[in-house]
């Protein structure tokens, strides 16, 4: 698993390519602030769980040079621009494990999913899908609207819907491995998101 850690740590020039389904454009945000809501979660997930995900990926999305603060849920009454709400909501994530709302700040975790996969797939860390999906939700309201061709990034689609596939460094198949994808924004991920808000390098 070299490859994997060597790409997630690096991005060597024209590595960030995304598929043309999205256009990346600022954050327009000085700051992410989220708040995470408990209420809804399937009952392999205590909230600390849920939170610590949560505080992990904004924590490695502050490296795009926005920051990203995790709130207490009383904090998301102050007056200024609304947090993003992290919840468990089905209907909003729409058959998804998650799915973001970016116009009503909405992030938003599907228990019947994540119940299911306990269900068939006991065994499976659940946990990384949840930071995995977490991570690539994040990194919208971070402005990356494209999804990335290198598979390792957290902001990864594996094929374009259209015949063709992700890339690896060595150019072996993701397949080879359950989850090629990394739990948390890769060095290219936060290339991206550094170019499109204005952050040098
Ligand atoms: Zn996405």
């Amino acid at each position: 698993m070299a490859t994997r850690e060597a790409e997630i740590a690096s991005c060597l020039p024209g590595e960030l390519r995304t598929w043309p389904d999205g256009r990346d454009r600022p954050a327009g945000v000085d700051a992410v602030r989220l708040v995470y809501r408990h209420a809804g979660a399937p009952p392999q997930f205590d909230e600390a769980t849920v939170l610590g995900a949560v505080q992990r990926a904004a924590r490695a999305w502050a490296g795009c040079g926005i920051a990203a603060e995790v709130l207490g849920e009383a904090a998301a009454t102050l007056p200024g621009a609304p947090p993003v709400l992290v919840q468990w909501n089905e209907a909003e994530a729409r058959g998804n494990f998650a799915l973001t709302d970016l116009g009503a700040r909405r992030l938003s975790l599907n228990a019947a999913m994540f119940k299911l996969l306990a269900q068939r797939n006991p065994g499976h860390p659940a946990a990384q899908t949840l930071q995995m999906a977490l991570s690539h939700e994040m990194g919208h309201f971070f402005g990356l609207m494209a999804h990335s061709r290198r598979c390792i990034d957290v902001m990864s689609y594996y094929d374009s819907g259209h015949g063709e596939v992700c890339s690896t460094r060595d150019g072996a198949s993701p397949k080879a491995v359950v989850e090629y994808r990394a739990l948390l924004p890769t060095a290219c991920d936060i290339a991206r998101c550094r170019a499109v808000n204005g952050r040098a390098r």
